[in-house]
């Protein structure tokens, strides 16, 4: 019989490539051919680390040291510094675990803690096969179009009053602003939840990596109503463009300190700890400076022009879609175009994706990979191929009280604008 297909485990077989990382290559492969394409693929931050955490880490090119497994001293102490004067929540630098990339941290938790995880979908792509690759039973909770398709509180608490056994382990993953569809719960909601939550004892994981991208720096986080059961996710990837830096950050209230433990053991098992120069450079990142204030504004402005002129076009298409408020993705829906799309022989998210691709030059990815069912037809779009560099340094010369402008952004973002220009006309041709 050979070697080829002896054994694969059973929770990993079937399972492809993660979709984000399949399309990159994918578009990276369709260019090279000599094919135009636009892509809304995977969501990469498209500004560049400010100039102070670059300079960091030239400077500590040479730390060649292994590092404690939890993290730098220094940059746990940054973290939660950082997560006190953002968020107003008290954390503390013992209780800062930082990892290669939150989504390390996110399957190390998954691991280690045993209990049933509950996902609001849609939701980002990695939660569920993570999930599966371990062996736990994800409860997704039902959302809407309607809903905005954020968690209702409600459903929340029937999900958990439903269950026989209410006090069983449980672990809320929640994202905002979310991938796949760049908004999330109001106050008064994430309010509601964080009720529910300690009712039920829940552990929150509160995925908020787009946190400091909310496009009118606004975010709140959910550890203010429930600091004893949230445990904050965020890194360097989005806000700071580091995404392949792979540094990811989780802060724990000080009673989950035997959660941390246990992660803690796993990755001394397995990575080690993330890269000596990454964690020194990125003290600078979590410390407060004029520079990354400056970043930010600028990064938050040019994001809200364009997330607000794309949900513009595609409301004025008949696409169903809600406004954004963070984050780099919109979630539109295709279903007031369902017939003609039939007569094309689409029906569902996986081929429209897939058709747009080929005729436009489109590459966006399936609302299914985001937890939605295959036949309805939504899809997720990060509006992020554009030079940010040049972007930001456009928007620096462009005073305040001015708004950055559709020539603004069919001058910095070409390849945005044109993208969902072709999308609007196929449909309209359709
Ligand atoms: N979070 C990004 C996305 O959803 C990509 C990074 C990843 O999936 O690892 O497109």
């Amino acid at each position: 019989m050979g070697l080829q297909q002896v054994s694969l485990n059973l929770n990993v077989r079937g399972l492809g490539k993660s979709a984000t990382l399949a399309i990159n290559e994918r578009v990276a492969e369709l260019k090279a051919s000599g094919k135009e394409i636009y892509s809304f693929g995977l969501g990469q931050s498209p500004f560049p680390v400010p100039n102070c955490v670059v300079k960091a880490l030239q400077k500590h090119a040479h730390e060649k040291d292994y590092l404690p497994v939890q993290g730098l001293p220094e940059l746990c102490e940054a973290v939660a510094d950082f997560h006190r004067r953002e968020d107003g929540v008290n954390i503390q630098a013992e209780n800062v675990m930082i990892g290669p990339g939150s989504k390390e941290l996110m399957f190390l938790l998954q691991l280690a803690f045993y209990g049933d995880i509950l996902i609001p979908a849609p939701c980002w792509v990695s939660y569920i096969p993570q999930a599966q690759i371990i062996g736990r039973k994800v409860t997704l909770i039902e959302t809407s179009y309607e809903n905005r398709w954020t968690l209702s509180p409600q459903a929340l608490e029937e999900q958990c009053a439903a269950e026989n056994d209410q006090d069983k382990p449980r672990l809320l993953i929640l994202n905002y602003p979310s991938n796949p569809y760049g908004d999330g719960n109001s106050v008064e909601e994430l309010m509601k939840i964080a009720e529910i939550a300690r009712k039920y004892n829940i552990i929150v994981l509160s995925d908020e990596i787009y946190g400091q991208t909310n496009h009118q720096g606004k975010h709140v986080s959910i550890a203010r109503f429930y600091p004893e059961g949230t445990i904050i996710s965020a890194g360097l990837s989005k806000w700071c463009g580091a995404g392949g830096w792979r540094l990811g950050t989780f802060s724990f209230p000080a009673n989950l300190k035997w959660l941390l433990n246990a992660l803690v053991v796993v990755a001394s098992e397995t990575y080690t700890s993330v890269s000596a120069p990454i964690q020194y450079a990125s003290i600078a990142a979590f410390q407060e400076s004029e520079e990354i204030t400056n970043y930010l504004r600028h990064s938050r402005r040019i994001l809200d022009a364009l997330g607000q002129w794309i949900v513009k076009q595609l409301t004025q298409a008949n696409i169903r879609i809600h406004p954004v408020e963070g984050a780099f993705y919109i979630f539109p829906d295709f279903e007031n175009y369902r017939a003609k799309l039939a007569n094309l022989g689409i029906s569902d998210n996986v081929d429209l994706c897939e058709r747009i691709l080929e005729e436009t030059g489109v590459a966006a990815l399936p609302g299914y990979a985001f937890g939605r069912p295959k036949n309805e037809l939504n899809i997720r779009m990060a509006y992020v191929n554009f030079d940010g560099d040049k972007a930001l340094k456009v928007s620096e010369q462009i005073s305040w009280d001015q708004s950055l402008d559709e020539a603004f952004l069919e001058q910095n973002c070409p390849m945005v604008t044109t993208g969902i220009q072709k999308l609007i006309q196929w449909l309209e041709a359709l």
